[in-house]
């Protein structure tokens, strides 16, 4: 997808919306920052592009063929090979810094609690140990602080129960908001990397626990937790010599999402957006104008700071109150155009911490949207045959 020009907003102005923007061709001649770039309007913030490389034009926009014929295919798919070659003959553990942090939540904490321990360490996610059964109990994410949040909405007369309950009352807010829960993965660190990433795909997860036994008490025990923006950052450190080969721009291969995206505008409500993440079940919502340009993207970890301290009515309050609540350290929104390469991405994610990137022409109207998982998914599958596929589907 195409040039923004006129957005087709499908749902009342200021709310929350589904757009999708009119095919037209981009125009060209603008080039991409090298570096972040100021744009300060209210809640805009800095966008960050990465660094161009000599970009080929396009002349076509259809998908690839699956047999690589021109040297530029060739060169792509060597890439995409050494990679998962690199990637089966690493391990989960391997990905994991030399020391690191790992905060664990006793399943007796209360929700509200977890919030506050997230905030003050500075994550977005923690596993979970039942200490009555000595087990690993899942992990934490921002999709429980949602699913806590429709539980609010759906019964808001129960909000002093709300207050009340415990991270272990998580599975049965599921079961009355109707949400089927995620099958929780693990995977077990000298496991080859590869199959951590396959196992990623299958379940949708964008982390996953890695998890030992202890060899004395034969009891579970959660090592660290690894997610595919670590997983992605440590194929862009250590196997520059494959990820340089991935030549060809993000419209030719396909990647990422271009149509039928879920916008809001400043104004939307935190609901709304909420509500959007729910239905299409992702992770960001890109917070545009009314001439379809980006100013910023609202996060599922964005939820965390609004309900801090069971503020539950401040989801009422907008986005653009919700964004100022942001740290200070915030790093920014990562944005590309669509002709840029794939290895140019990998050079941003090898600098910087990166969870997506926002597709943009050369007015900063929005095209589409990258995400991780588009990236894993396009590296470990594309040009797979379905066999080998659906083979190393169920060993997995
Ligand atoms: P994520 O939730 O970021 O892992 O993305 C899951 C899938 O949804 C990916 O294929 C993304 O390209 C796509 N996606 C992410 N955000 C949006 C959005 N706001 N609108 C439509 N699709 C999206």
């Amino acid at each position: 997808m195409d040039d923004a020009r006129t957005p087709t907003e499908k749902a009342n102005p200021g709310g929350a919306s589904i757009a999708s923007a009119p095919a037209a061709p981009i125009s060209a001649g603008g080039e991409n920052a090298n570096g972040p770039q100021q744009l300060r309007h209210g809640h805009e913030l800095p966008f960050v592009a990465p660094s161009s490389y000599l970009r080929p034009k396009p002349t076509s926009r259809t998908m690839p063929e699956k047999t690589a014929s021109s040297p530029l295919d060739k060169e792509q798919m060597q890439g995409l090979r050494g990679i998962r070659e690199f990637l089966k003959v690493r391990t989960s553990y391997d990905v994991l810094p030399l020391s690191f942090r790992l905060v664990v939540l006793d399943n007796d904490l209360l929700i509200k609690k977890s919030l506050n321990i997230l905030l003050q360490n500075g994550i977005v996610s923690a596993p979970l140990w039942d200490s009555r059964n000595s087990a690993f109990a899942g992990l934490l994410t921002s999709t429980d602080y949602i699913n806590v949040i429709q539980y609010y909405c759906q019964f808001p007369e129960e909000i002093d129960q709300v207050d009340k309950f415990r991270l272990s009352s998580l599975r049965e807010i599921e079961r009355r908001i109707g949400v089927v829960p995620l099958e929780t993965v693990s995977v077990h660190p000298m496991r080859p990397l590869y199959e951590a990433c396959r196992r990623m795909l299958r379940t949708r997860a964008r982390r996953i626990p890695l998890v030992d036994t202890d060899d004395e008490t034969g009891r579970e025990t959660v090592v660290s937790v690894i997610t595919q923006y670590r997983i992605l950052k440590f194929i862009a450190v250590n196997n520059e010599q494959h990820t340089v080969l991935l030549k060809k721009p993000v419209r030719d291969i396909g990647l990422g999402t271009y149509s039928s995206l879920a916008t809001a505008t400043m104004g939307s409500s935190v609901l709304d957006v909420i509500d959007l993440m729910v239905k299409h079940n992702i992770s960001a919502v890109p917070i545009v104008d009314q001439n379809f340009k980006l100013l910023n993207v609202f996060e599922a970890v964005d939820v965390i700071p609004c309900i801090k301290g069971g503020a539950y009515e401040e989801l009422a309050s907008t986005v653009g109150d919700a964004l100022s609540r942001r740290a200070d350290d915030f790093g920014g929104i990562y944005i590309c155009g669509e002709d840029d390469r794939l290895d140019s991405i990998f050079d941003t994610i090898r600098k910087s911490r990166v969870h997506r990137l926002v597709v943009v022409d050369d007015d900063s109207r929005l095209k589409g949207i990258i995400s991780l998982s588009d990236i894993l998914k396009y590296v470990l599958l594309f040009g797979e045959e379905e066999d080998d596929i659906r083979q190393v589907g169920t060993m997995i």
